[in-house]
């Protein structure tokens, strides 16, 4: 690493998370790993969840899939969306799992040979994204599919307002979820309906695996004991007097009212740090300091009380300013934040207490 902005993510506490999240809910864990692990290292955290115990990762597409197939992970991988039935012949003899997405999706499976292939059932129970609505159809769907020697290993569905203190869609949604379940008549060895906040929030006797992401990073909408994993942080490269009248950045929209000292920190829009982000503040050196002008690609301006040197670290979020406080400041979530921090942005991973490997993609390590 030579640019010194990077993201430092804390397996030590990534491990302690999942542990929590399996004690809490008593139940089996799928670590929810897809778009690269929430943007902050797929592989990495699925040897990590496997290490304490979770039972199998979960992922959005094929292509992710293969991705961990790639870095030898050796775990069953259940893909969450939609995989085209042609597709099967690529994932042949690996421990990869697909979504039936619909009864269409199953009709379309067993013209393939798809003999010993494993699957899970979707059961749309509200989220009308994807999953069988009907419960004749999911009966249909499951006959078809094991007469052709496919493996139906667990049934699912997704709650739309997990995040949410009125409960009432979620509990509706567990309801459709447990009749389609006793409709059809079976017993499934993965019954999985709770996301992060569902398994904080809600207990059931009816599923026996919870499907985690962001939980296992530490944050959540409700308050609990999981510790945040993630830091961001850059370093002051440079430092000015900018007199009174003279404008910040592109389009001058920041005048100073006085001489102001300002400090160039090399992090911009490129690295996923949005342009809203203008007006918010960071931390450095124990103070709060205001983003002052337009943040630009790769660079951006703040304002600090007194002078600083250059190298002084930066946190952008992290122990000083939450990741969640920047998601509700910037009107987003937390989830949409990470996923687009870039990959030109090094990663520092943390393990037993010490920087354990720091990966950047742009210099192919
Ligand atoms: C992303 C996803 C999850 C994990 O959600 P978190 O809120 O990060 O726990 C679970 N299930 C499905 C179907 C998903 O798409």
């Amino acid at each position: 690493m030579y640019r010194n902005t990077w993201l430092e993510i804390n397996l030590d506490r990534f491990k302690e998370n999942c542990k929590y999240l399996m004690t809490h809910t008593n139940k089996r864990l799928i670590a929810v790993i897809k778009a690269d692990g929430y943007g902050c290292g797929d592989a990495l955290f699925a040897r990590c969840a496997l290490d304490v115990g979770a039972s199998m990762v979960a992922v959005s597409s094929i292509d992710e899939a293969m991705c961990l197939v790639n870095a030898n992970v050796d775990s069953e991988i259940l893909i969450l969306g939609y995989v085209d039935p042609s597709c099967i012949e690529k994932i042949k003899d690996k421990k990869i799992i697909l979504t039936v997405v619909s009864l269409a999706w199953a009709k379309k499976l067993v013209e393939y040979d798809c003999k010993g292939l494993k699957v899970h059932l979707k059961v749309d129970t509200g989220m009308n994204r994807i999953g069988i609505k009907d419960k004749c159809e999911l009966k249909e769907a499951y006959q078809l599919l094991t007469s052709a020697g496919v493996i139906v290993d667990g049934i699912f569905t997704h709650y739309a307002c997990s995040d949410n203190l009125d409960d009432a869609l979620t509990v509706e949604q567990f309801e459709r979820f447990k009749e389609a379940y006793e409709y059809l008549g079976v017993s499934l060895n993965y019954v999985h309906a709770n996301n992060s906040d569902a398994s904080l929030r809600f207990k059931d006797e009816l599923t026996n695996a919870c499907r985690c992401g962001l939980a296992m990073l530490g944050y959540a909408s409700y308050d609990s004991p999981l510790k945040p994993i993630l830091s961001l942080y850059t370093t002051i490269v440079n430092t000015k007097i900018v007199h009174k009248g003279e404008t910040i950045s592109y389009g001058a929209t920041y005048t100073c009212e006085n001489d102001e000292l300002i400090a160039t920190l090399p992090i911009g829009y490129a690295d996923g740090f949005i342009r809203r982000n203008q007006n918010r503040k960071v931390y450095v050196d124990g103070v709060y300091a205001p983003l002052v002008g337009r943040i630009c690609m790769d660079q951006c301006m703040i304002k600090i009380p007194y002078d600083m040197n250059v190298g002084v670290k930066v946190e952008i979020f992290g122990e000083h300013i939450s990741l969640e406080k920047m998601a509700k400041e910037l009107d987003t979530i937390t989830y949409e934040i990470i996923c687009n921090l870039n990959e030109r942005l090094t990663r520092k991973y943390i393990k037993d207490n010490k920087l354990y490997l720091e990966i950047n993609k742009r210099l192919g390590n």
